[in-house]
């Protein structure tokens, strides 16, 4: 384990402080990009699109849709999903769909995103002062559903298995200085030993099962949310609890995740 300094946060909510980091995973140093630089900024000054107006009403819709976590709706409205994605593509950063980030791959929707998470969130065993404590994502993509995952729990490993993917996270979450994400290039089908047990791990990619490494590296009192393709070949939620000699596996609607794919790319 290395000692990695700290940074002072910039998102309400993100005390500084220091974290170890699991060996093979990244953080966050450099500086913030210049607001001169800021795509949106730009983008924002053209159409007059204010971005802490339109993330209040993606709030508001996600709010009527169902979720209810007023963490989980806080962390909504403070990332700024607009700075994950395209220039081109950011007025459409707030509206409730998924957009593509390159390589193939798309950031999910944000009801999807409040969907998973709330349900995460709700195994509730393994919570610290409201937070869950450790978390596994896989397939970072963007690093969006990171960032938010970063305000709802003490600790995230989130893993993407291609490379141009990783890099773009990487230089997305540095300007935002999270103290509690970690990184990780590699094949998410093995999970993250190095940071387990967790209380909880999502995957926005969906196979034909759960891998065993998920399993296994999921704390007892820890819940896995995840895309799943039935025998139909069609994909639907489960949501795993782990129990001291038991599993508990709730099948619920119906997704649309792009696969779970092995090996880096
Ligand atoms: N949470 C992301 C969504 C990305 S889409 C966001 O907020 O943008 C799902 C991602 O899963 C893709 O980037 C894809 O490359 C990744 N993925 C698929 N199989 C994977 C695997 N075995 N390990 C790690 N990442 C994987």
């Amino acid at each position: 384990m290395k000692q990695k300094p700290s940074f002072p946060a910039k998102v309400d909510g993100l005390a500084p402080k220091k974290v170890h980091l699991a060996k093979g995973a990244a953080h966050f140093t450099g500086s913030a990009k210049s607001s001169a630089l800021d795509p949106f900024a730009a983008l924002a000054s053209g159409v007059g699109l204010d971005s802490t107006k339109v993330r209040e009403s993606m709030v508001q819709k996600l709010a009527q849709q169902g979720v209810q976590d007023e963490m989980l709706l806080r962390a909504f409205s403070c990332i700024e999903r607009h700075k994950f994605i395209d220039t081109a593509l950011a007025n459409q950063a707030y509206e409730d769909t998924s957009l593509p980030i390159g390589f193939g791959q798309t950031i999910s929707k944000p009801n999807v995103i409040g969907r998973m998470i709330e349900l995460l969130r709700q195994g509730k065993n393994l919570m610290i002062t409201g937070k869950l404590s450790r978390v596994l994502e896989i397939g970072t993509g963007c690093g969006y559903q990171a960032a938010i995952l970063g305000q709802v729990s003490k600790e995230v490993y989130s893993i993407e298995r291609i490379q141009g993917l990783y890099e773009k996270a990487k230089e997305n979450l540095r300007p935002m200085r999270f103290p509690n994400i970690h990184l990780i290039l590699g094949d998410g089908m093995l999970g993250f030993a190095q940071g387990a047990p967790y209380a909880g791990i999502i995957s926005a990619a969906g196979g034909e099962n759960i891998p065993t490494a998920w399993l296994d590296q999921l704390a007892v009192g820890g819940r896995l949310v995840a895309p799943i393709s039935n025998e139909q070949g069609s994909q639907v939620l489960v949501v795993i609890d782990k129990f001291e000699n038991s599993y508990k596996r709730s099948f619920l609607e119906p997704v649309n995740f792009v696969p779970l794919l092995s090996g880096v790319a």
